[in-house]
């Protein structure tokens, strides 16, 4: 069923329509950035629309977690030329346009992954993968014109693409990707815990991270998390009577099984109803099961979403991105096994992921997750003892007035680095660094892959110069960074 042009996988819904849409999607997202390039997917989606901006038609890019596309509405020569335009700035970026788009990006009030989103698969993940959302990295300013080709020549080929049309295919389609061998995505290991655990910070607002399932036939997983959103935006509802931002992102993993994340921010004064909103929800629907009402509702949505769309097509892109991702392909969905769920497969789905549920809640609302059974735990793996090794005590003065800086004890080993601080021992490999920053006030700050992060420099050690030195020696001038200009503005 799926035709090519110049190696770009094509699915054609045929709608009568005299005008055409495009989506070109690309198997690449933020989740394929690394710590001093993140941001750069969508430092390039900026530079690759300034390019078709003037087109009189309808246009618009996107970069999420896993994707990036490119999408444009009009008559089918203007979507033509917009589709050319497009594959030849990624096949050779303007990268002279850095310098101006940085300030755009940095003035752009948005994010790929919402804040509390992006926390929660740190927890999971640290800093790579998906985690890397939640981090700064170099900003928009720190990247390179290179760094933004490289990325570009990786990753946006025709055998990572895939165009849907919808109404008349364009004349003159040339799409001139790069040939390229579609890349593979890296496969980072997930931080796991014994029992439910939850996290806090001071993103307001509460969220949960739940590992399902990939879809059965009957679409079981999917309706459990239609139905927890379901309840935890009428709950939301009800907590001073505001509307609130309720929505879900998601990220599949390569074992087929889905990490997904629902949040619900909280105005002002709301954290703790909000908190136990959520918590409540998914605790509460693990247990007894959606009603009857809240169970049909979200099959007359699936209903409703089959009568309105090319079903065919639609599996058809949702295969060819599983292909794309290296993942395995869910089963074909039977509609009549979507209806004949029952509220206790869906209670069975979610009882299922509660022992790795990992919940979110600001400071005020901590208790909405440990009143129910979820045990606090840090943002990184701290634990253990710290390992024999050269140690490094802060500068005497530094002791004296701060009972934390006086704890803090630093230790130099022949594989990394390990710090003990009122969390407990941080621990980094020099192998498994995934970015050092040179910040503004001249600390260097160390990013474990493993979501550790410690600052080192001569003023907070005494000695600290040495292990500045070895950092140096130890890990790729490819992963070090500057401090964003940017980022030091919100300071
Ligand atoms: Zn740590």
């Amino acid at each position: 069923m799926t035709q090519s042009v110049n190696g770009v996988r094509l699915l054609h819904h045929r709608e009568p329509q005299t005008f055409t849409d495009v989506t070109l999607t690309f198997a690449v997202g933020a989740r394929d950035e690394t710590l001093p390039t993140v941001g750069v997917a969508h430092a390039l989606e900026h530079l690759v629309m300034s390019t078709v901006r003037r087109l009189p038609i309808k246009l618009d890019g996107q970069v999420d977690t896993m994707t990036t596309s490119f999408m444009a509405s009009g008559s089918p020569a203007r979507v033509g030329e917009f589709l050319n335009g497009v594959c030849a700035a990624l096949a050779v970026p303007p990268v002279s346009r850095l310098p101006l788009e940085a300030g755009v990006l940095a003035a752009e009030d948005g994010w790929v992954t919402h804040p509390m989103a992006a926390l929660l698969y740190y927890v999971r993940y640290g800093a790579r993968g998906p985690g890397l959302a939640w981090l700064d990295g170099g900003g928009p300013d720190g990247l390179t014109g290179d760094q933004v080709k490289a990325f570009a020549h990786k990753w946006f080929t025709a055998d990572n693409a895939v165009l849907q049309i919808t109404g008349p295919v364009p004349d003159g389609l040339e799409l001139a990707l790069p040939a390229g061998v579609r890349p593979s995505h890296d496969r980072y290991t997930a931080r796991s815990f014994d029992g439910p655990v939850a996290v806090e910070y001071g993103v307001p607002g509460a969220a949960v991270l739940l590992t399902l399932p990939d879809g059965d036939s009957a679409r079981t997983p999917y309706l459990a998390i239609d139905v927890l959103q379901q309840r935890i935006e009428e709950s939301c509802r009800h907590v001073g009577g505001h509307s609130y931002v309720v929505d879900s992102d998601f990220v599949h993993q390569p074992d087929g099984t889905t990490d997904w994340v629902l949040y619900a921010e909280a105005r002002e004064g709301t954290d703790d109803a909000v908190a136990r909103a959520v918590a409540g929800a998914v605790t509460d629907l693990a247990e007894k099961g959606p009603t009857d009402e809240e169970l049909a509702l979200a099959i007359a949505r699936f209903d409703e979403e089959l009568a309105t769309t090319d079903v065919e097509l639609r599996a058809e892109f949702a295969r060819l991105r599983r292909e794309l991702f290296d993942e395995p392909q869910s089963a074909p969905v039977v509609p009549e096994q979507v209806r004949a769920v029952r509220p206790a497969q869906i209670a069975a789905v979610l009882r299922a992921a509660l022992p790795s549920a990992i919940g979110y809640a600001s400071e005020a609302g901590s208790n909405g997750w440990t009143d129910l059974g979820f045990s606090m735990v840090p943002l990184c793996p701290v634990g253990g003892e710290l390992p024999a090794g050269q140690v490094f005590r802060p500068p005497l003065g530094t002791r004296a007035f701060s009972r934390e800086a006086r704890s803090m004890t630093l230790v130099l080993t022949q594989d990394g680095l390990a710090v003990r601080d009122d969390e407990g021992v941080h621990s980094i490999p020099f192998d498994a660094v995934a970015g050092v920053l040179r910040a503004h006030d001249g600390t260097t700050v160390v990013f474990g892959a493993n979501g550790c992060v410690f600052p080192v420099s001569a003023d907070l050690y005494r000695g600290g110069a040495k292990v500045v030195a070895e950092l140096t020696r130890r890990v790729d001038p490819a992963l070090w960074y500057d401090e964003s200009k940017f980022t030091a503005e919100e300071d």
